[in-house]
């Protein structure tokens, strides 16, 4: 191993240039910039922890996604540091992380530079490119230490227990969006002032809400048909009944016990219906149960739509829409189409959808960059004067355009977009030496045996034709 100002560089076949990190003080976090992956050693585990956290909180891609391995020969690593990580190892052998690490660094080089201030969609293309990139579902973990009792590890990272609720919103926002698809792990119930889980449930008297209660059982003794608490049959090892003065002597047999009454030691008030409240630990607010955040909380995995955005980028929609004069933003599309499938159910007419998207490798649009984005804006405007004004026009990013063709046919649409890959073909072939890239299409008919999102799945999916 050579010494080097960033950890020590591990030794490997493949020349990627992995470091190994076990002095965490003065490091640069700008040097994981040049490094293809990192291996922390988890014997001084808050200074590993809190260096994972610096790696995942940035908002520089090649930092945030780079592939991070634990090195720890004890299994004591930590839920959170798991979490963020890739893994742990045992050793720094090239087998023991090659595995994994070769998965991500190939799905880091399949995306597209994209860029934006706004801090929710950078937030969100980094959630849709980390996942992406680790083919993992984005699980939520439990914690003492987490304001809802569940942390999402690196959606958390972002996120204040002020801003718990705009976390909630961002995660709700992409899965209307249909690129990250739920499933159910819990419910929890949240203070409804500031999200905290951290609540403590009491009864509390009707009259003066006082939590200072006696508790006690209420008998019924059959044979009389007294009703009283408890205390009032008690006397000493034995109950007797206070009206018939007779002795109680198998529940269920000569009295029961149907229910709980409660005297308030504050007020003196007896009741059997006392008030459920919770108090919030963090912000000190006290309400009625019915008034907490009842918020499910799920797992969730990138739809294809998903996988489509995160390899492509998400940008503000409004401003690709005024980039693409004549198309609409995803989620306007899907709008239109759930319109269209439905009224074709009423109609029992026919339409058409397309999808028409450019395979090229991803360094190549890097590397050219503007004037990549030019050559994508005039496909955009030959798809638009190649179709017809009906015709619903739409994007998933710069290299998937899908149209929504009402009352057509598949085959007319097909042999539409057979025209359209043809020219467009040729436009990148002539405007981009070397192109490599690739055109194709697919058209299939809506009809009412498929919902919005099959649709678009199925001609995601299953491979276009050339
Ligand atoms: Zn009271
Ligand atoms: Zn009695
Ligand atoms: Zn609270």
């Amino acid at each position: 191993m050579a010494i080097t100002q960033f950890g020590k560089r591990v030794q490997t076949q493949s020349d990627k240039e992995i470091y190994f990190i076990s002095d965490y003080r003065d490091l640069d976090i700008k040097k994981v910039v040049i490094s293809d992956g990192l291996i922390l050693d988890y014997a001084d585990k808050e200074a590993c922890f809190t260096f994972l956290k610096l790696i995942r909180s940035s908002f520089i891609e090649s930092i945030y996604l780079v592939p991070v391995f634990i090195l720890s020969l004890n299994d004591d690593v930590d839920d959170f540091t798991r979490n963020l990580s890739d893994g742990v190892v045992k050793s720094l052998q090239e087998e023991s992380f090659e595995g994994s690490f070769n998965v991500i660094y190939q799905r880091i080089r399949q995306l597209q530079t994209s860029d934006t201030n706004d801090l929710v969609i950078r937030i969100q293309n980094k959630v849709l490119r980390y996942y992406y990139t680790r083919q993992r579902r984005m699980a939520p973990i439990t914690s003492v230490k987490a304001h809802t009792g569940y942390t999402y590890p690196l959606l958390g990272l972002h996120y204040q227990n002020a801003n718990t609720q705009d976390m909630f919103k961002l995660i709700d926002e992409l899965e209307a969006k249909e690129y990250i698809r739920p499933r159910y792990e819990d419910i929890v119930h949240l203070c409804g002032n500031c999200y905290s889980a951290f609540l403590n449930y009491r009864e509390v008297c009707s009259k003066c809400n006082s939590t200072d209660l006696f508790m006690e059982n209420l008998i019924h003794h059959f044979v009389c048909a007294k009703v009283a608490p408890e205390s009032d049959f008690i006397s000493g090892n034995q109950m007797i009944c206070p009206k018939c003065n007779k002795l109680l002597h198998h529940i269920g047999v000569d009295y029961d016990k149907p229910s709980l009454v409660y005297t308030c030691n504050n007020c003196g008030h007896h009741s059997q219906e006392s008030v459920m409240e919770a108090a919030c630990f963090n912000c000190n607010t006290v309400q009625n149960v019915d008034a907490l955040i009842e918020r499910k909380i799920n797992n969730y995995e990138l739809t294809v739509i998903g996988e489509e955005a995160a390899m492509g980028g998400l940008a503000p929609e409004e401003r690709r829409e005024a980039e693409f004069p004549g198309f609409v933003g995803f989620s306007t599309f899907n709008i239109f189409l759930k319109y269209e499938i439905e009224r074709i159910k009423s109609t029992g007419k026919a339409s058409a959808i397309g999808v028409l998207s450019l395979k090229a490798p991803s360094t190549m649009a890097n590397n050219l960059g503007i004037k990549y984005q030019n050559v994508i804006l005039e496909i955009a405007d030959f798809i638009k004067n190649a179709t017809l004004a009906t015709d619903i026009l739409s994007f998933i990013n710069n290299n998937t355009f899908l149209i929504v063709s009402p009352d057509n046919d598949k085959l007319r649409l097909e042999s539409t977009l057979g025209n359209i890959q043809k020219s467009v073909q040729k436009l990148l072939d002539s405007n981009i030496e070397d192109a490599n890239i690739t055109v194709k299409i697919k058209a299939s008919t809506i009809d009412n045996s498929k919902g919005h999102n099959e649709l678009i799945n199925d001609i995601l999916t299953t491979n276009p034709g050339a």
